[in-house]
């Protein structure tokens, strides 16, 4: 085996490649950035060389200052990871001259896969079913408007160099076409270099279903199906196998399809074939087509290595250093099933805006695998992507799993970033998710006004309000000892109160146990035995034989509750005190939208409006970019631009007035 491997990554991945490769007892080098001096990555290596200054151009894109690192550390070979040069197959070629190894396909595999025209016509020719669609070269906007018409409305316009779903663009009907390829070629030109598109049969019940294939350069095996169905914007939110509803018949054609796709281009290592499925009527051996090939580890290999026992990067390194397949076909089955959630620095409440900053408080969950390489005090850089850490759990069935993931959301805890938590626990819980009944639109269709915490309603509110008299009480008992009272204002010990959850007043009465509370709601008693202390942010209880993990926060006069997706603010009062509430005059909230704020962190990058000037409802007024992404502010009503009040090139905070329109 290698003695010693530079691993050309950051993040949770370059940890992931390093937990394998060093229980194999082969040193590993870290690379690093300007930005990632103290990263988690660094520190778990055996070796680290800083490569460069913080953005991915000038370090982790640099295939040059990689190569001479690992040479002048005396690695034999490069793992790349994912992203950055994992697929690019000059990168594979440069490791190769410097007679290096690089842990992964050839560069030519690579290039047959590269682009997806290229990929779809080879796969078409080796049998393999792919969307129907234009795949060729002629780029005339009226030929591809023809070519659109003859497959039939809607298609998807999509750039042969996309990815991560840019330069991709939904047309539904023929007079909406050119205006479309217009955008998605400018997109794929800017974001890819490469303007040019293909035009596929749009399918409507989409689901994303994939397959694990591994090869040894001789021979290849596939390690079942992933469905990542669960996306936005077409990038992948939850990930799980097996896919739900799988039949034998439907696993065994696209597994062979796959095998195929691997062994016509000489595949060595981990890859993964990426079919779309029209789930219309279930799952159907001869409704799912190719749409492409990653050649390179994913993101989400832990469920595959979750219900297959293997390890994935273990066989790629092995197969690397030329030893044959560990395992064959009939030698792999699955067991059980796994969840993957990706846990993301952004803002669910915010459109979904990437955040940055520093995690203040990050406990990972001890019931699930956490793929992570934050710790607490990290900072969340703009410069990469915002992933927090990756969730895996795993179960007998399905069912168990999502159990065992709602827990694992409801005890992770982080501060200090927007995170979204709540909406991957939302997703969890909800009724369509948990029938599996997915589809690519599914987040689209059930959230279609975004995501509220606030909104979650819970099957039983009786937890919130149980949890926040039952904090309330101890927090209250404990006021009670405080010396130094002022007389007759002591706190007078009390037992009744009003808990106000929204508009609804419950009453309850709590008193101590020697293992909880007891709490009264309704008539009925709840016992909460529960350890916990003042200060912990985590409420583990059990409340009437029913185990929770509330996490709980001090707030106005009561309490934000964080509970399987719902972010719930408890009012905890006297009956007295709700009494008066009733008669109180409501004021209504100041009248905010002549200001018009940054929604996000980042660098105003565009001002394009003047003083004085008229703007209309919807008009462009700025532009903030963070995170490689380009947010447009706009004129929430018509009027006048009464103020700039921030320049072009200003770093702006969250919230910050940037314009103040009269
Ligand atoms: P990218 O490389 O940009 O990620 P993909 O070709 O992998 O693009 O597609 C990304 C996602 O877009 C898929 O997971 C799926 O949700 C959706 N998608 C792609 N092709 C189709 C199609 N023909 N019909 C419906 N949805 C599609």
């Amino acid at each position: 085996m290698f003695e010693k491997i530079l691993i050309a990554n950051r993040g949770e991945i370059a940890c992931r490649v390093m937990a394998t490769a060093q229980s194999m007892g082969i040193a590993c080098v870290a690379v690093y950035s300007d930005a990632d001096r103290a990263a988690k990555h660094v520190a778990m290596a055996d070796q680290a060389v800083h490569i460069g200054g913080s953005k991915p151009a000038e370090s982790y894109l640099r295939a040059d200052v990689i190569v001479a690192a690992a040479l002048a550390c005396g690695a034999e070979a490069i793992h790349p990871g994912y992203g950055f040069l994992s697929e690019n197959p000059d990168f594979v070629e440069a490791v190769e001259t410097a007679g290096l190894v690089f842990i992964g396909p050839s560069a030519s595999a690579m290039r047959a896969m590269g682009l997806k025209d290229q990929a779809k016509q080879l796969m078409q020719a080796g049998g393999v079913p792919v969307v129907p669609g234009y795949h060729g070269d002629n780029q005339e906007p009226a030929f591809l408007s023809q070519q659109a018409a003859e497959i039939g409305f809607p298609v998807l316009i999509k750039a042969i160099a996309g990815g991560g779903g840019k330069g991709m663009r939904l047309v539904t009907q023929r007079s909406d076409f050119a205006e479309a390829l217009a955008s998605a070629q400018a997109e794929a030109l800017s974001g890819f270099g490469n303007g040019a598109v293909l035009i596929e049969k749009y399918i409507t019940t989409p689901r994303h279903i994939e397959i694990q294939v591994f090869g040894d350069g001789a021979q290849a095996v596939h390690l079942f199906e992933r469905d990542c169905s669960l996306q936005r914007r077409h990038q992948k939110v939850i990930e799980e196998a097996p896919a739900p509803g799988m039949t034998p018949e439907m696993r065994a054609a696209m597994g062979q399809a796959a095998v195929t796709a691997a062994q016509m281009i000489g595949y060595k290592g981990a890859g993964t074939v990426e079919f779309i499925v029209d789930a219309s009527d279930g799952l159907r051996p001869d409704r799912f087509w190719f749409m492409e090939m990653n050649t390179r580890l994913q993101v989400e290999h832990p469920v595959t290595e979750a219900i297959t026992g293997v390890d994935l990067v273990a066989w790629q390194l092995h197969v690397a250093f030329g030893a044959p397949l560990p395992l064959m076909q009939a030698a792999l089955s699955i067991n059980g099933h796994a969840i993957e959630a990706r846990l993301y620095a952004e803002d669910p409440a915010n459109d979904f805006l990437p955040a940055t900053g520093r995690l203040s408080h990050l406990r990972l969950s001890p019931l699930a695998r956490s793929d992570s390489a934050v710790r607490s005090g990290d900072i969340i850089s703009p410069y990469y992507d915002p992933m927090i850490a990756k969730l895996i759990t795993y179960g007998d069935d399905r069912s168990q799993s999502i159990t065992r993931m709602v827990d694992a959301l409801d005890n992770y805890y982080i501060r200090g970033v927007n995170h979204n938590i709540s909406f991957l626990n939302a997703l969890m819980v909800h009724p369509r998710f948990v029938k599996g009944d997915l589809t690519t639109n599914f987040i689209a269709d059930e959230f279609p006004d975004g995501f509220h915490a606030d909104l979650v309603v819970q099957d039983d509110p009786a937890i919130a309000v149980v949890v926040a008299a039952s904090v309330h009480q101890l927090d209250c008992e404990r006021a009670g000892l405080l010396s130094d009272q002022l007389e007759g204002h002591e706190v007078e010990p009390s037992n009744d109160w009003i808990v106000a959850i929204a508009d609804q007043h419950r009453s309850v009465q709590v008193s101590l146990t020697d293992t909880g509370y007891l709490v009264e709601l309704d008539g009925q008693d709840c016992h909460v035995v529960t350890q916990w202390s003042l200060g912990d942010p985590l409420f583990k209880a059990v409340i009437n034989d029913v185990s929770v993990s509330v996490q709980v926060e001090p707030a106005v006069s009561g309490y934000r509750l964080f509970y399987r997706g719902a972010e719930i603010n408890a009012r905890v009062i006297s009956p007295r005190a709700a009494d008066l509430m009733k008669h109180m005059l409501f004021k209504p909230p100041v009248d905010m939208s002549k200001f018009l704020l940054s929604p996000m962190p980042g660098l105003l990058v565009k001002l394009s409006v003047n003083e004085g000037q008229e703007v209309k409802e919807g008009e462009e007024l700025a532009v903030v970019e963070a995170m490689k992404m380009e947010t447009t502010i706009a004129a929430s009503k018509t009027g006048k631009v009464k103020s700039i009040v921030l320049l072009e090139g200003s770093i702006v905070e969250q919230n910050d007035v940037v314009v103040e329109v009269e």
